[in-house]
């Protein structure tokens, strides 16, 4: 009976006490993933038909591959498609779709040889090798490693599937006019990724804003921290000299200013100064420059749509796309806008 009691008392609560008290700050900018699949699914749908071939490349594969590893720090000559598989395993969930971590070997292979041309003589942080174990370049773990870093059971449950992923992709990467991309991704979009240069300046044109709109299952879609009114004013005055904020006046004086096409906020006018979205998310932490503030008694709410810089292929939602039905190379051509995806020889 008191349970029932209490139930109905946290209903009444959040029906009629948290919205009389709770201040959402940007309600015009914020959209809702699922909106953006409901306009754009058949766009994407059409494109499950599409029989993709795959080019031939006059490309030669490297045989191996030297990687500068960030633990040991020593410089490992690896056979390079065993390299691909440390690396999709380490980079995204091997419980994910099948057609997604091939979509994930493919990038894989595209970067390592794109580091490889750009840094053919050692990239400056690691002059031996172009390429490192970190996320400085991309994250390669050894079998010894993943086994350790996994539950009992991981490698007999999944070693197989990432062997797969790799050897039925074996020498296939991805080019732009001919020449290999640079294929950046991320966690999750959010329902749209981003322009290039809206994140790192450089206008790219198969890195372009497009929608990502199976990404419901993903655990990071959205995510909020809670801070002190008190404490997010000093932070942001520690950061920006003593701008006048008060608790009663947030809502006033934190104004929304540019927004990018993938929903990510660009800049905030902050009392009359200009914030980018970026700084922002470094200041307090954020998984994604696509946020909201929501002020409720002495506490605000940060809460955050997506996770990840938003440029490129959103693995999130590569999985959403592989579990609707589409393949890998509708995925990699979906997220990477002109790409051809071509076999090395
Ligand atoms: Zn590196």
């Amino acid at each position: 009976m008191f349970k029932r009691f209490l139930f109905a008392l946290i209903i009444f609560s959040m029906l009629f006490i948290i919205p009389t008290v709770a201040l959402s700050f940007f309600e015009q900018k914020m959209g809702d993933p699922s909106e953006v699949s409901n306009t754009n699914s058949t766009e994407l749908s059409s494109s499950l038909e599409e029989d993709i071939r795959i080019l031939q490349s006059d490309v030669t594969e490297p045989e191996f591959i030297k990687v500068f590893n960030t633990d040991t720090n020593e410089v490992m000559k690896i056979d390079f498609e065993e390299y691909i598989k440390g690396v999709v395993s380490s980079e995204m969930p091997a419980e994910f779709n099948s057609e997604a971590l091939k979509a994930q070997a493919v990038t894989a292979r595209t970067y390592t040889l794109y580091r490889i041309n750009k840094y053919a003589d050692g990239h400056v942080d690691h002059p031996e090798a172009p390429i490192c174990s970190e996320i400085h370049c991309q994250v390669w773990n050894s079998k010894e490693n993943l086994i350790a870093s996994h539950p009992e059971g991981w490698y007999e449950k999944y070693w197989g599937v990432i062997n797969d992923a790799v050897n039925s992709t074996k020498g296939q990467v991805l080019t732009y006019e001919g020449k290999i991309i640079e294929p950046l991704f991320h966690s999750t979009s959010g329902g749209r990724t981003e322009n290039s240069e809206d994140v790192f300046l450089t206008a790219v044109p198969y890195l372009r804003s497009v929608e990502s709109p199976y990404e419901e299952e993903s655990p990071k879609l959205r995510n909020s921290i809670k801070i002190p009114i008190n404490d997010f004013i000093e932070k942001i005055n520690s950061s920006y000299g003593n701008l006048n904020l008060t608790a009663n006046n947030l809502k006033d004086k934190i104004k929304l200013g540019e927004v990018s096409e993938g929903g990510k906020i660009k800049t905030l006018i902050v009392d009359g100064e200009e914030i980018t979205g970026r700084e922002m998310r470094t200041l307090f932490g954020l998984s994604s420059a696509n946020f909201n503030f929501i002020q409720s008694g002495d506490e605000i709410e940060i809460v955050t749509t997506g996770n990840g810089h938003g440029v490129g292929m959103s693995q999130y939602g590569a999985n959403g796309m592989a579990k609707e039905g589409f393949n890998y190379k509708q995925i990699l051509k979906h997220y990477y806008l002109g790409v051809e995806v071509v076999q090395m020889k």
